[in-house]
């Protein structure tokens, strides 16, 4: 179930729980792309978070939670990094061959489920087939950026 909704930060009136299609964001070489993000607008059309945690709850719960699901190679060498296939210890490609939207659905209390789409390039290994991130830290260190972008194509108000 909801909780109930508050009242709209910017002016006070009363707000109604929308969600808005899809917004994307980009930090290299991650894209995040937001779909049915649920948010909260008033009648006079201030976007907002559902709560103040709101934006800071999703970042925790993808950093933490859902992108070590992500297959990620095995970084190898200091100086030199090399990367090998977490499936079978093929070295890895320097390059990445495409890029891959992995799904993510965002379960979090009080609020729809919506959809987190992870966009970056990755590395199929030639000898198994397992496509893979050389790196979950990359990942996860651009996390932030991509995330606050994509809820500023949403339109989300900020909030102090
Ligand atoms: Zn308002
Ligand atoms: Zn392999």
């Amino acid at each position: 179930m909801s909780a109930p909704i508050r009242p709209c930060p910017t002016c006070r009136g009363e707000a109604e729980l929308h969600s808005v299609a899809s917004a994307s964001g980009r930090e290299d070489p991650l894209a995040v792309t937001l779909r049915a993000l649920p948010v909260q607008q008033c009648r006079q059309g201030h976007v907002h978070f559902t709560s103040v945690d709101f934006p800071l709850t999703v970042l925790e719960h993808l950093v933490k939670e859902d992108e070590k699901q992500l297959p990620a190679a095995e970084k190898k060498g200091f100086i030199f990094k090399k990367f090998q296939c977490a499936q079978c210890d093929r070295e890895l490609l320097p390059e990445p061959d495409h890029r891959h939207s992995f799904e993510v659905e965002m379960t979090l209390p009080d609020v729809k489920a919506f959809i987190v789409e992870l966009s970056m390039p990755v590395y199929k290994c030639a000898q198994c087939g397992k496509e893979q991130l050389h790196s979950l830290d990359e990942i996860r260190d651009h996390t932030p950026g991509a995330l606050a972008r994509a809820f500023e194509a949403a339109g989300v108000a900020r909030e102090a």
